[in-house]
């Protein structure tokens, strides 16, 4: 925050609108990896008025109008070094879920793929991935079998175009509600939005935009089909270091080549620097074994980096965030 002074005001304007807001926080409590530095602020929208209200007040507060947003934090590692801007976590947000296939379809003109046995679901951003594949289990909806051992929230899996070899996000994704950085609504249709690997682009929106709402369009179909649908991504799973803590994949796969299997390769595999580890299981999951510091994880990533250019010529582009 540039002073004292309007940071204070921050703080009042918020304590009247009733919107949560915690200071001086341990980030190592919002990733997954639990390891991490200082936030000066952290604050906690409910739902779109509150969100709305955020960035407004914060604007011209901070330098930049700058704010960091933060799902279930599984894919974000936070750096030691302290952050002064205000970190918004989508921890309390909206995570409701609604069945909109009737009106979506009337208001929908331009869409060609109207099919019978499909359903238009909106979920909040909040929502976690787990609660969704619970819930279109329950009402024999498929789709998203693939969200299986996917930890997190719904905003941070369509900012990401999370998913597997099979499918991401984006396939099943109709629509978003958001907010951009000056706080507009907009709601941003399959058109605009510019799905590619681990990441999602929005025509003319610039990309510190805030996800409220996504639509998903799911398929109707036996129970036991979804069931069996599920069992195959729990299968993959079970190759990963699920019960650690980490962020999932470090690198991301370069073009026909697998990242995890060039680290082993380069005998990365197993290897430690202070409490940080490469995942024995999966040489492309790095764990917290135990008081790792987030200079231990990084570490480790330069290294492999370095090391896979060398002696490989592959070049390996982070999937995490690194904060
Ligand atoms: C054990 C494990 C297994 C995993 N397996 C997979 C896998 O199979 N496939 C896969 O793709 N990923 C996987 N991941 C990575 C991660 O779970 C996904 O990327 C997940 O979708 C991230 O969601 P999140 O809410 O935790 O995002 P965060 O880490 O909180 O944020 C990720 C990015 O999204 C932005 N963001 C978050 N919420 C919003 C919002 N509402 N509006 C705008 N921007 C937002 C953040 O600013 C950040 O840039 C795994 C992670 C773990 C720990």
């Amino acid at each position: 925050m540039k002073s004292a002074k309007p940071k204070e005001d921050l703080l009042k304007k918020l304590k009247e609108r009733g919107i949560d807001f915690m200071e001086n926080q341990d980030m190592s409590s919002y990733s997954s990896i639990k390891t991490g530095g200082k936030a000066d602020l952290v604050l906690f929208p409910k739902n779109e008025a509150e969100l709305g209200s955020i960035i407004k007040l914060t604007e011209g507060v901070i330098s930049e109008c700058f704010r960091y947003v933060v799902g279930g934090g599984t894919n974000t590692l936070f750096k030691e070094e302290r952050i002064c801007v205000p970190v918004i976590s989508f921890k309390k947000f909206d995570s409701s879920v609604s069945d909109v296939s009737e009106e979506y379809e009337n208001n929908d003109n331009d869409n060609d793929n109207k099919k019978c046995g499909e359903k238009v679901l909106r979920f909040g951003a909040g929502i976690n991935l787990s609660k969704i594949l619970n819930y279109s289990l329950r009402h024999n909806l498929s789709g998203c079998e693939f969200f299986y051992g996917i930890p997190g929230t719904l905003g941070g899996a369509v900012k990401m175009n999370a998913g597997s070899k099979e499918s991401s996000v984006g396939n099943i994704v109709e629509a978003i509600d958001i907010l951009d950085s000056n706080g507009s609504k907009h709601t941003v249709g399959k058109k605009d939005m510019n799905f590619s690997y681990r990441s999602l682009n929005i025509n003319g929106i610039k990309d510190n935009y805030f996800i409220m709402a996504v639509y998903l369009r799911l398929k109707e179909s036996p129970k036991t089909e979804i069931a069996e649908n599920i069992k195959i991504f729990k299968e993959r799973k079970s190759g990963q270091p699920l019960g650690e803590y980490s962020l999932g994949c470090i690198f991301k796969n370069p073009e026909g080549f697998s990242a995890g299997k060039i680290i082993e390769e380069i005998g990365f595999k197993g290897v430690s620097f202070g409490g940080a580890s490469v995942s024995r299981k999966h040489a492309n999951f790095i764990i917290n074994k135990g008081g790792a510091k987030p200079s231990d994880i990084i570490f480790l990533i330069d290294n492999i980096r370095e090391k896979a250019l060398k002696s490989k010529g592959v070049k390996l582009d982070t999937e995490i965030k690194i904060v």
